[in-house]
Order: C-alpha cells, then sequence, then structure tokens
C-alpha cells in the first residue's frame, strides 16, 4: 500500500487505540498540542530511554542534565533567540488567517480566500510569560523553544563537579516550546514538542571528526528503532538556510506521507554559544587544557532529535496493510526493540477457569524471568474479545508475539507462538518462552 494515503489511517489508529489524542480535545482542541495516551507514552518511553542508554550510559564521555524549562531572561538574549527566533508571517487582510512567509509561492493572494496578504513581519516564536507576581519587563520569562540553552548554561558546572576531558558531551531529554505559526501535520509541527539533544565539546581543529562520528551515530540510531533507512535522506543545508551559529549543518529528512522534511538535525554550531553566554553572563567558559597549559572556549556538534517527529515516522513507516486468511488486515510493524507491548499473553477462552489461571501463570512467569534477565520487554495480559478479535488488536498495536494458552497446554504445557508479521503459530514449551522472546 502506498504510503502517501497512510496520514489520515494513522492518525485515527493513533487515536482508537490510544497512542496520541488531540490536545484538550474535548474543548475543542488547542492547536499544535496533542496528548499521549498508554501506549504512546510507552512507545514515547521506549524511545527515549533506548535514546537515553545509546547516547549517554553506553559511552564514558557524556553528562546527563534536566534543566529547568523557565530560564533567565538573559539566557534568551545571549542566545539571540530573543533577537532573531522568528518566522516570517503574512496575514490575510480579509480572512486574517496567518501563513509562514517562507512557505507559500504567492505573497500577494490568500491561499484559503483570495484575500490580498499584507506585508512580511517577523514574528517570534518564543512564548512569553512572566516570573512571579510583577508583570514588569523584569520578570519576563519565557517557555524554552529548544533544550540546549539548558546544557549551555550547564557547562561551567559540568566542568567543576566532574573535571571532563574534552572531547564530552552534555545530553538532556526534555520540552520545547514554540509557537509556530501554522502547526501542522499531525505532530510533526506542534507548538509543545520534545527533544534529546547533545552538545559535545570538542576542540576547534577536531570538529569535523567528531561531526562524521554523530552523522554514523545517527545512522545507527535509525537503525536501532528500526526505521527503514531508505526513507531517510540526508540534506546538506546551504549556508543561507542555515542558523546564524552553525558553519555547517546537515539535516536528517524522512519520507513522511506528505513529503519529504527534516526529522533531525546535525550541526556544528561553533563557539558561538559558550561564547555569547560567557560574553552575556560575565562566567568565564573556557576550558582550561592541563597537557598544553593552553585555555579556550570549547566547539560545539550537536545532534538533534525530535521525539515526536520520531513517533510520526515510526508510525507512518509501521503501519502496513495485507491480507492474513483471506481477511483484510492493518497492522504496525514495529521493531520489537520500541513496541508499547512485546509480547501479549492470552487465555483462549475468557470463562474456563482452567485456561485464565494457567494463562495468569505464564504471565506471571514472563514477567519474573523478564526482571531477572534485566530486560526492557513489556509484557500485556489480554482476554478481552474473542481471539481472532485479540490477535487484530494486537497486530493494530504493533505487538510483535502472542503467546496463547489453551486445552492442550493444560496437559502438556506447550503454548501457541504466534509471529506478528506471518500470522504463523508455532507450538512450543512454556520453559522456551523467556528464552526465545526476552533473550
Ligand atoms: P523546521 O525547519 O522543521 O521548523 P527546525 O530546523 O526549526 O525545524 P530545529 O530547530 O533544528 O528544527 O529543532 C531540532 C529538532 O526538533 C528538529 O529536527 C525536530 O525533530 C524537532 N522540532 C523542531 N520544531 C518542531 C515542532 N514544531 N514540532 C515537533 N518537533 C519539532
Amino acid at each position: 500500500m502506498a504510503q502517501e494515503n497512510n496520514m489520515e489511517k494513522v492518525i485515527s489508529l493513533a487515536k482508537r487505540r490510544g497512542f496520541i489524542y488531540q490536545g484538550s480535545e474535548i474543548y475543542g482542541g488547542l492547536a499544535g498540542t496533542w496528548d499521549y495516551g498508554p501506549l504512546g507514552v510507552a512507545l514515547k518511553n521506549n524511545l527515549k530511554t533506548l535514546w537515553w542508554q545509546m547516547f549517554v550510559e553506553e559511552r564514558e564521555d557524556m553528562y546527563g542534565v534536566d534543566a529547568a524549562i523557565l530560564m533567565n531572561q538573559n539566557v534568551w538574549k545571549a542566545s539571540g533567540h530573543v533577537g532573531g527566533f522568528s518566522d516570517p508571517l503574512v496575514e490575510c487582510s480579509k480572512c486574517h488567517h496567518r501563513f509562514r512567509a517562507d512557505h507559500l509561492t504567492d505573497l500577494k493572494k490568500c491561499p484559503d480566500c483570495g484575500g490580498a496578504l499584507g506585508d512580511v513581519r517577523q514574528f517570534n516564536m518564543m512564548f512569553k510569560t512572566h516570573v512571579g507576581a510583577a508583570e514588569d519587563e523584569g520578570a519576563v520569562s519565557y517557555l524554552r523553544p529548544e533544550t540546549a540553552q539548558g546544557m549551555f548554561v550547564n557547562f561551567k558546572n559540568i566542568i567543576d563537579s566532574f573535571h571532563p576531558t574534552l572531547p564530552f558531551g552534555l545530553a538532556q531529554i526534555g520540552k520545547a516550546f514554540r509557537n509556530e505559526i501554522a502547526p501542522r501535520d499531525f505532530l510533526f509541527r506542534a507548538r509543545e514538542f520534545e527533544q534529546m539533544e547533545i552538545e559535545y565539546f570538542v576542540r576547534p581543529n577536531d570538529w569535523e571528526r567528531f561531526f562524521e562520528e554523530f552523522r554514523q551515530l545517527m545512522w545507527q540510531w535509525v537503525e536501532r528503532i528500526g526505521l527503514r533507512r531508505d526513507r531517510v535522506y540526508e540534506l546538506e543545508v546551504s549556508a543561507e538556510d542555515r542558523a546564524h551559529y552553525s558553519k555547517r549543518t546537515i539535516d536528517f529528512e524522512f519520507e513522511y506521507p506528505f513529503g519529504r522534511k527534516e526529522l533531525y538535525g546535525l550541526a556544528y554550531r561553533t563557539d558561538y554559544d559558550l561564547g555569547a553566554h560567557q560574553k552575556g553572563s560575565g562566567a568565564s567558559l573556557e576550558y582550561f587544557d592541563e597537557a598544553t597549559k593552553e585555555k579556550f572556549v570549547p566547539h560545539v556538534i550537536e545532534p538533534s532529535l525530535g521525539v515526536d517527529r520520531t513517533v510520526l515516522a515510526i508510525l507512518t513507516d509501521a503501519y502496513t496493510e495485507d491480507e492474513l486468511g483471506g481477511e483484510p488486515r492493518s497492522f504496525l510493524k514495529l521493531s520489537p526493540a520500541i513496541a508499547p507491548v512485546t509480547v501479549a499473553v492470552f487465555p483462549l477462552l475468557k470463562n474456563k477457569p482452567p485456561l485464565v489461571e494457567k494463562a495468569r501463570e505464564v504471565y506471571a512467569l514472563l514477567r519474573e524471568a523478564k526482571k531477572t534477565a534485566g530486560g526492557r520487554a513489556r509484557i500485556a495480559f489480554d482476554d478481552n474479545g474473542n481471539i481472532g478479535k485479540r490477535y487484530r488488536r494486537q497486530d493494530e498495536i504493533g505487538t510483535p508475539w502472542c503467546v496463547t494458552i489453551d486445552f492442550q497446554t493444560l496437559e502438556d504445557e506447550t503454548v501457541t507462538l504466534r509471529d506478528r508479521d506471518s500470522g504463523n503459530q508455532e507450538r512450543l514449551k512454556i520453559s522456551e518462552l523467556s528464552g526465545r522472546l526476552l533473550g
């Protein structure tokens, strides 16, 4: 099935099955916000845990932080966001709809009503708020539009507490907020979203080597979460399209149902941010090299990954339609590494106590085995509706394996193991299950 037609189906599946709902839905929604339901949270948490594992825990040179979302307004003045974090906005004089000027081909005519468009002006995308009871300029703060600055302002703290040697990085996962002029395409362009970012500090002359290292690492990440490699493309961003702080940027684009668009960014931010904060705060953000006795402001490589765009890429990539047992089905071909449920355990019939008891026993056994193995598999119990419906429901939420306990189980301690993608079933011993599924 062509991917182009899948967007509406994915949105509807995500809502029906409890992955993602429209934000504030019963009040008519709030544009650009999305609420994650139980399965969406599970998927998102799996992604974040995997990222943290791969980019922080599996390395010796990474320091995790979780900085406050509200920061001193001077952070955003120094970083350039107060002055420059804006998109070009045009408004229709007739219907008053607003558009991003760089998304329009005709800057004269409103694409919605044909009315005349006004002049292009710069619209700052930071959400402004006031801290404390006073509403004067001194109390202004912003919801952070990126997690990056939370790391730059903690650079000195990490140096003082841990004395790391270059190269090393700070890593953070957290919410970011942008008052996007036109939120659209489901999770793709939201006003509140999550980022997984690293600021990796290097000697100025080493930047190319580490830029390349992170580029490779991002491809490994793409594979690890099960995105098809041939749906992801690198785009070398030209000098005129790069952010003001960047000397080189590669966008990792994904083939979404609505076109090829940015999934992640990898940027060489030079010493722009630390330099700006050193100037803005008066604190020294230099690194002292013990070996050469040199002092300098390190340069930065930044891989920036959006959690929600990852979820969207994964859902649209995994959504599959086929025919099984002569009937059409739709399912999510999720990798076991990130699927909200890894194994679902069922009793064949709900109203036969010995079957239910045995199924509960197998369920408990797998959960226990998972704890001992220290693995991250997620085991579910399901006895709702008939067995065919349960398989379909698990297929739709992307569960790779289902284990069914039937009458034969009571006699010989074997169960059926069903594979999501092929629908094939095989019989195996209960004692073999954990080795097969949780290994
Ligand atoms: P775009 O050009 O699509 O607006 P950007 O270049 O402004 O994106 P960055 O500032 O590089 O994005 O942000 C880093 C990452 O954060 C992006 O690669 C993306 O994954 C995510 N991201 C940025 N803006 C949004 C948004 N409005 N909604 C969801 N994710 C976003």
